[in-house]
């Protein structure tokens, strides 16, 4: 039977490539949400028609419900209209890809809804995993990586009947500045960062691929999705982006998921469990690579490594401070506030100075994330 699925951040990148493997497998799409994109969100309701749109934006919300009151979707409205659109009852599978914090309660509410959940969003697991993932436990629901390596290591594991994995790596593109020392990536521009060599992403993905505080995010996704500590789980530069993430077996042993770089894959994996041939993706030819080549990145040119293993060890609120200091700093960076290296030394002070805590609800994890905030922000007013 086909499923339906419910799209958070439908007018993003993961969102509108979701509804392209949906509209190619034929999936009904039940409900959308988004932020303020209503040109957009308007053409996706006339096209796949789904029962609620939920824009966060409330001005955004009004004039959508203008434009499509000829239709029979309802449009709502704020973070309670998005968390609506998460629990809307039909959909078998959420697929969140809202980005950063934003998509938190969305996914919680889908999970207390009982929907599975296609996982875009890896800010939701950084700063709240633990509560995450024991609301999916209590309600049987499962949690499916969307992200590219995370959903590498998903299948690799799915295909590993009788073995467990002892160790993961994680592969990582680079980003536009690979090569750079540190020094050449201090007055680098946002036009510069946001030139991803091999995915075209949204803007603070491709922004954290420069910075690596993306790979330090997925790391932190990783621990929470594979149950491995972080000493289990390498780290290494794949500039061709073609080996999307590997496990490693007790004997040495390696199972590796390759392909072009193309999301619609781990999407359509998500979303089927399957490799799905109608998903659109071009098929990968080893011999158009000259060779595959990975290196170890050098946690001074790239400190968004080493915070991010120093967050991942403090565990409790950290990864929430890294997460929320990460979004801030970015924030200041493309308000041309700051420059690129600034960013991680954001992060590092907001490590420095907001009190490593535990976390036990979700309030726990949003004063985090407003402490990391303040923290970035009031550094940066000092300055
Ligand atoms: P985009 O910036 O392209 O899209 C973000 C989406 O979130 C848009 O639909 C935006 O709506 C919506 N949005 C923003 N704020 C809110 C809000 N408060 N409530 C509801 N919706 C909101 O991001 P990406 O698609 O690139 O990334 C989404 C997530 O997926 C991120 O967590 C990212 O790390 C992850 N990811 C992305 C990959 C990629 O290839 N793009 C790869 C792997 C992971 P609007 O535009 O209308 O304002």
């Amino acid at each position: 039977m086909k499923k339906t699925v419910s799209v958070l951040g439908s007018t993003g990148s993961i969102g509108t490539q979701t509804l392209d493997v949906a509209e190619r497998l034929g999936l009904s799409v039940c409900a959308i949400a988004a932020g303020k994109n209503i040109t957009l969100a308007e053409e996706q309701i006339r096209k796949f028609h789904p029962r609620i749109c939920a824009m966060a934006s409330e001005e955004a919300a009004r004039e959508l419900k203008l434009r499509v009151a000829d239709t029979s979707t309802a449009v709502l409205s704020g973070e309670e209209g998005v968390c609506l659109a998460a629990a809307e009852p039909e959909a078998d599978t959420v697929v969140a890809a809202i980005v950063g914090t934003a998509g938190l309660r969305p996914v919680l509410s889908a999970i207390d809804a009982g929907h599975e959940i296609a996982l875009a969003n890896k800010e939701t697991l950084v700063c709240a995993g633990d509560i995450v993932n024991r609301r999916a436990r209590e309600k049987g629901v499962s949690i499916v990586p969307v992200d590219s390596e995370h959903s590498a290591i998903y299948r690799c594991i799915g295909r590993a009947v009788n073995d467990r994995p002892c160790r993961i790596t994680l592969t990582a593109s680079g980003g536009a500045f690979w090569g750079r020392t540190r020094e050449e990536m201090k007055n680098a521009t946002l036009k510069d960062a946001l030139r991803h060599p091999n995915w075209s992403m949204g803007a603070k993905v491709t922004l954290d691929s420069a910075s690596l505080v993306n790979k330090g995010l997925e790391l932190m996704e990783a621990i929470q999705l594979f149950g491995l500590p972080q000493d289990k789980i390498d780290i290494l530069v794949h500039p061709q982006s073609i080996v999307h993430s590997l496990i490693e077996f007790a004997d040495g042993a390696m199972l590796a998921q390759l392909g072009v770089p193309d999301m619609r894959t781990p999407i359509a994996y998500a979303l089927t469990g399957c490799g799905a041939e109608e998903c659109g993706v071009r098929r990968l030819c080893l011999s158009d690579y000259a060779g595959l080549t990975f290196f170890r990145p050098d946690e001074e040119v790239y400190p968004a490594l080493r915070l991010a293993r120093r967050a991942a060890a403090a565990g409790g609120n950290s990864p929430a401070v890294y997460n929320a200091a990460a979004e801030e700093a970015d924030g200041l960076f493309v308000e041309g506030k700051i420059g690129f290296t600034e960013i991680t030394d954001l992060i590092e002070l907001a490590l420095d100075g907001v009190k490593n805590a535990p976390v036990n609800s979700l309030e726990d994890v949003l004063a985090a994330d407003l402490a990391a905030r303040e923290a970035v922000l009031s550094t940066f007013a000092k300055r």
